[in-house]
């Protein structure tokens, strides 16, 4: 099956590798991996600084091309899901037209994804994301973390089949972060979407996914597998409860157990 009961596809990974070719050798930076990502279901990516987190992610998108494997998202590749606007990406570059306005650049995702405009959705948005009041800022008067904020908001204004999220609240102070990690949730579960979330929090992993897959350092292969089945919505409570304390245990000895020669050298 390719497709969630809802319609949200499937991203099937075949035996991916990609290296990048450099100077002298080439960078191996995705190796050998084969998995299912279920439609409609919130997969985070963990794995330590550099060991392909965002190379996968970009693989998935049709941004890069394997080097070996395929990649299939519902029954189409990439590219055809690219081209036909079905994914929206917010990557920690967030890489905002400077000339347009906050609210333009949102609203460009909706049109972008070639959906009706739709004012009152964006204006939702913006409110959620805690821009209100900078709707006709440019992105140079914004800091990091409230230009991360409205690329979130744009990704999610196309209604994405596909969301990919790469590190989207690394620049956000720790409080505005938590908030996100509250707050969003429930807009893309009100639609839905296959999405894909690339974190080094462990705790962000667990509380926004239904399974989190811990990488291996470079080049990243899949060292754990683990489903987050907590019901929805997580709440403080939730985030205090012992099973997902006992959840975040689990991927960080994941992370421990499959760690780069030299941190083990270091401690
Ligand atoms: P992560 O997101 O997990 O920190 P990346 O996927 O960005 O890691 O990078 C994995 C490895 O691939 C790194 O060694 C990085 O330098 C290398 N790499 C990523 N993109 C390119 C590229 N376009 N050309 C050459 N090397 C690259
Ligand atoms: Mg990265």
């Amino acid at each position: 099956m390719s497709q969630s009961p809802e319609g949200f596809p499937d991203i099937h990974l075949v035996g991916v590798a990609k290296s990048f070719a450099g100077a002298g050798r080439a960078v191996e930076a995705v190796a050998q991996v084969d998995l299912v990502l279920d439609g409609g279901q919130m997969t985070a990516l963990v794995g330590p600084s550099g060991c392909g987190k965002s190379t996968l992610l970009r693989l998935i998108a049709g941004l890069e091309r394997p080097s070996e494997g395929r990649i299939t998202i519902g029954a189409e590749s990439p590219d055809e899901l690219r081209q036909r606007a079905g994914l929206a990406v917010a990557f920690q570059d967030a890489a905002l037209l400077p000339w347009r306005t906050v609210e333009s650049n949102i609203a460009l995702g909706r049109a972008l994804a070639r959906k009706p405009r739709d004012p009152e959705m964006i204006a939702e948005l913006i409110t959620l994301v805690g821009l209100s009041g900078f709707e006709r800022r440019r992105p140079a008067e914004l800091s990091g973390g409230m230009r991360q904020r409205a690329a979130i908001a744009r990704a999610l204004a196309g209604e994405p089949e596909l969301l990919l999220l790469d590190e989207p609240f690394a620049a956000v102070d720790a409080l505005t972060r938590d908030r996100l990690n509250a707050e969003l949730p429930p807009l893309w579960e009100a639609r839905g979407a296959t999405s894909v979330l690339v974190t080094h929090s462990v705790a962000e992993a667990v509380r926004l996914s239904d399974r989190v897959i811990v990488l291996t350092p470079r080049p990243a292969r899949v060292a754990a597998d683990i489903p987050v089945r907590l019901p929805r919505p997580r709440g403080p409570e939730a985030v205090a409860s012992g099973e997902f304390r006992a959840l975040c245990t689990q991927v960080t000895e994941a992370l421990r157990d499959h760690q780069y020669p030299e941190s083990v050298a270091a401690q």
